[in-house]
This record gives C-alpha cells, structure tokens and sequence, in this order.
C-alpha cells in the first residue's frame, strides 16, 4: 500500500518524496486533469477548516486516493499563502492539526513517537508509554488551561512527563498548529497565483462571509445598557484587544453563556479584538461553558468575588442598591424593566 502513513500526516518530510517516487510532482499541481480531484480536495480542506475547524477525514483506500490526500496539502498551503489573512491562516493550522490529532488517538505509540520526532518534539518511549521532555511539555501544553494540565499534575521521570497517548497527541496538535503557522503565508509566485485564481476567490468570499457572520451575530441581540458596568466593561477592554485578566475573562465568558449566549454567539464578540486568537478563544470559551467536557459550565462569580477580585468597575446606582449580589440579577432586573 502506498503512503498510507504519508497521506494520514502530509505534513510529514517524507509525504513530497513519496508523492514524487509515484510521478506527483509540485509543479505538476497548479493545472491540468491529473491533480483536479487534489485540488478539490485541497479546497475542501481550507474550507472545512474554516466552517468546522476541522480537516475533515476522506477515504484513502486506492493508492491514488493516497496520492491526491498527499497532493491536497501542499495546494492547501498555497491557497491560504494567497489569501494571506491572518484569520484564514490561524483557522487553517488549527484545522490541520486537531485533524491530526483525531487520526493520532488511533494510532499505536511507535507512530505517535515518530511524529512527534518529526515535529521537533523530544520524546522517548519507555515501557511502551509515551514520555514527552518537560521543556516541550510546557511549551506546548501553557495554552490548555484546565488544571489536570499542571506540570504538577502530571509525572516528571527525569526529566520526563509521562503521558497517554491521547494526551500526547493533544499536545502534539498545539505543536502542529505552531509549525503550519510559522510556516505561512509561502512565498507563492505570480504565475501560480494566477493560475488559481478561481480558487483563491471562492475562498477569500467564502471567508468574507464568514467574518461578516461573526460580526453580525451579536449586534441587535444584547444591548450594553443592560448588562453590568463590569461586564460592559470587561466586554469593552476585550474588543479594543486589551489583555483581560483570567477571572475577568472568566467572569466575561461564564456571565455571556448563562445569559444564553452560544459558543459562536461569544466567540463573535471576541472577534471584534484586533489581535484575536481563534483557537486559543475556542478553547478557553469552550472550558469555561462546558463544551469541552459536556458539563453545564461555570457559574459568573458574586459581585463579592468580583470585588474581591478587583473586577467589579463602575459599579452605578442599581449595583449599589441593597438586593445586589450578583451580575445576573443586575441583568434580570434591567431585563425586566426593559419589557415593562
Ligand atoms: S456590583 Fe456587581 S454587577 Fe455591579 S459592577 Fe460590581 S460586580 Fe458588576
């Protein structure tokens, strides 16, 4: 079977070599009946990774279909190089690698120790479990914030954390995810860019379309004069890209989804940030609202705790009234004034 490996992971060094043995070469990609079904496919993946962030899976069982899967990267690389916007590009790493690490839960551990090789990852394997050194651990692993991820949390053997192979492969994914992007936006030359310029243009609509949902998702539903002064306020500081505290960006997120707010719906208003960080924002809003692990989600702290934790600004006349002891009540009573 050819390249089964290769075209699972066609990230890998050795996916353009076997490409190659079997006639497929880059040059070859751009135009041309042979590479057709690549090239869709290496559409289908930038757009899946922007409507689901997600590469979705695809049959390899022929040694062609392998071919065209290995063949479908590259284009896709190109396709996001051509776009070139830093959402677009953010989406699709993240895509690429969650992918990856879907397929990876399958795989056995000597796989997952080659991958990680590949990805510059020091790894050993010992007892025929997964041992990842700590110093990589910790630079891939800081983003995902639930505490069962502490480096305290997890065994150190010299050095060493061990860790399943799920785990593992969770890591891998945030170090997939950083090489796809520090590799992009490729240098793509003129004449290529024109010959897929269709393309190109599908996606950059596609992705339009997709931005103006964002955008447009909040506004209309959620006035500000009926929120809280803090959440306005901690709301405000997000959008203008001003770094939240973690309770406050805890206090945001929880306040938002327990007043109905979906995952999108919060993820619009984290959009609006100038340096806003998809997959970092999926992940922690995700955390905070139970998506991750099918619970209900966190609670927004009392107005006490949010004083406590010095995130109760602007407090006004309502806040200060007697019966005020949480951001939601605020947000029930101006509610409920509002439709009186
Ligand atoms: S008193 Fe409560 S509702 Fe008002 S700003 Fe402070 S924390 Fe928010």
């Amino acid at each position: 079977m050819i390249g089964l490996l290769e075209s699972r992971y066609p990230f890998l060094r050795n996916a353009q070599v076997v490409a190659s043995e079997n006639g497929a070469e880059i040059g070859d990609l751009m135009s041309g009946e042979t590479f057709a079904q690549a090239r869709t496919r290496g559409v289908e993946r930038v757009i899946s990774a922007l409507e689901r962030s997600e590469v979705e899976h695809t049959s390899l069982r022929s040694d062609i279909d392998r071919i065209e899967e290995i063949m479908s990267y590259p284009y896709a690389r190109i396709l996001v190089s051509c776009v070139n916007d830093k959402f677009l590009t953010k989406r699709y790493a993240l895509a690429e690698a969650v992918h990856m690490n879907r397929l990876l839960g399958q795989e056995p551990y000597a796989v997952v120790h080659n991958i990680a090789s590949e990805l510059g990852v020091k790894t050993r394997v010992v007892d025929e479990k997964l041992q990842m050194h700590f110093s990589d651990y910790l630079k891939y692993s800081a983003r995902i914030k639930s505490i069962e991820w502490k480096l305290v949390n997890n065994e150190l053997k010299n050095g060493y954390v061990e860790l399943t192979n799920d785990k593992f492969a969770r890591v891998l994914q945030n170090a997939l995810q950083d090489r796809i992007e520090s590799e992009l936006p490729l240098n793509v030359p003129e004449a290529i860019e024109q010959a897929i310029r269709p393309h190109v243009t599908y996606i950059e609509n596609q992705l339009a379309a997709s931005k103006s949902r964002f955008n447009m998702s909040f506004t209309g539903e959620l006035k500000p004069e009926i929120l809280p002064p803090c959440i306005r306020t901690l709301l405000s500081m997000a959008q203008n890209g001003i770094n939240l505290p973690h309770s406050g960006r805890f206090a945001l997120v929880s306040f938002l989804h327990k007043i109905g707010l979906s995952v999108e719906q919060i993820l619009a208003l984290f959009a609006q940030s100038p340096d806003f960080d998809e997959s970092k924002s999926i992940y922690q809003i995700k955390h905070i609202t139970g998506d991750l692990n099918g619970t209900e989600g966190y609670t927004p702290p009392e107005c006490g705790t949010m004083k406590t934790m010095g995130i109760c600004y602007e407090p006004d006349e309502l806040c200060n009234g007697e019966k005020m002891n949480h951001p939601l009540n605020y947000f029930r009573i101006k509610t409920r004034n509002q439709q009186g």
